[in-house]
């Protein structure tokens, strides 16, 4: 991917802590345009429950056009109880379902990397967990979840069906973004699936086969997925990359996630074709704690840390951004959600701070 000088994002900050992550994220994104001597134009706009408010609905048509037009999106995050008791069109996830509908993402990437410093912190044995980097390449846009549903009455009572279904091209391309994943990586990908039973599974066995051609410097591996269920809670040590349809991707990158602790340090990307992505933290938009200014913004850093490798080629500056997120956390500097004394636990904006520091 070649660099360019000038980049567009589109911020959306959304709802609870939303706007006070993302505005540590975009402090040490604009460091780092400094540092590497290209600007970023960031275009805001509204999304999930404060759009309801303003605009009448979770995702307005400036929202959208403004990501069209960017390069890449950093979303913070949407909700909160004012709005959980709108029908469903004016709930503020409607919008987060409708961005990603519209900017056609298809393959969500989730991280999971456990830091030597964090390892004390984790309630799984540190043998088990110290060490572990993978990813979670994990398809968006097929299987049970778009497949036709249905509901009836058989002859034994109420029968109901979920349609699996996967296109050759779908497999495809998926399996394309997790090899060149696993080439900037330790060059080992594992696909899961269920081929023993699935006729579906048995497509993407046979079009991840065809793939791996083109890549001969990655090792393919395939995986049941009960066995990756068991592999990644006995041995998670042992994998780089994992890619896997919709709802097996479901269930495995929020296990992967796990291992690795604190929900407030959890990064993901969601890719569109080219190098287009949406970059957001796991975590919701935690109402508990907003407007404290002791969110971890943490995911959120690491988001834009991905975004930097995955949208602008910026390989170099991405992997800065992450020594200098595990630098601050080696010295020591916790937000209360990873704290082990929380009485000596830092703010939001001081964590930002250390972190720009560090850079
Ligand atoms: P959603 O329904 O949007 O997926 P949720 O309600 O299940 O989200 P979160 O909003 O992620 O969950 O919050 C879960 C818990 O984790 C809350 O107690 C929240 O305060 C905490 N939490 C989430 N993100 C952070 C963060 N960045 N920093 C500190 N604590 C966080
Ligand atoms: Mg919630």
């Amino acid at each position: 991917m070649k660099m360019k000088k000038n980049y567009r994002i589109a911020v959306l900050p959304g709802d609870g802590i939303g706007p006070e992550i993302m505005e540590e994220a975009v402090k040490v994104l604009s460091l780092v345009a400094e540092r590497e001597g290209v600007t970023f134009d960031y275009k805001y706009g509204r999304i999930g429950g404060i759009a309801i408010d303003t605009d009448g609905t979770p995702l307005p048509a400036e929202t959208i056009a403004i990501s069209k037009e960017a390069d890449a999106v950093m979303l913070g995050a949407v909700g909160g109880p004012k709005w959980d008791q709108n029908p469903g069109h004016l709930r503020p996830e409607a919008g987060l379902l409708g961005i990603r509908k519209e900017l056609g993402l298809f393959a969500n990437i989730r991280p999971a990397t456990m830091h030597s410093s964090m390892v004390e912190a984790s309630s799984l044995k540190p043998e088990v967990v110290s060490g572990v980097d993978l990813i979670v390449v994990r398809e968006l846009t097929g299987g049970i979840y778009f497949g036709e549903k249905k509901r009836y009455d058989g002859p034994n009572g109420e029968v109901a069906e979920d349609q699996c279904i996967y296109h050759e091209a779908e497999v495809e391309r998926i399996v394309r973004v997790a090899f060149d994943v696993a080439r900037k990586r330790q060059k080992r990908l594992v696909s899961v699936d269920k081929a023993n039973v699935l006729e579906s599974s048995r497509l993407w066995r046979k079009v991840t086969e065809r793939v791996a051609a083109d890549y001969p410097d990655v090792e393919l591996s395939h995986m049941l997925v009960d066995a990756c269920a068991m592999q990644l809670v006995r041995a998670p040590k042992q994998f780089d990359v994992i890619v896997t349809e919709n709802m097996f991707g479901d269930i495995l990158s929020d296990q992967a996630a796990m291992l690795t602790g604190s929900i407030g340090m959890l990064a993901s990307a969601s890719l569109a074709e080219g190098s287009f992505g949406l970059y957001e933290p796991v975590h919701g938009s935690a109402p508990d704690i907003a407007g404290q200014g002791i969110a971890n913004p943490l995911a959120t850093i690491l988001s834009a840390a991905m975004m930097l490798r995955l949208s602008f080629g910026m390989d170099k500056a991405a992997d800065d951004v992450e020594r200098a997120v595990w630098s601050v956390l080696e010295a020591g500097h916790r937000t209360g959600d990873i704290a082990a004394d929380r009485s000596k636990a830092i703010g939001t904006k001081e964590m930002g701070r250390l972190v720009c520091e560090a850079l």
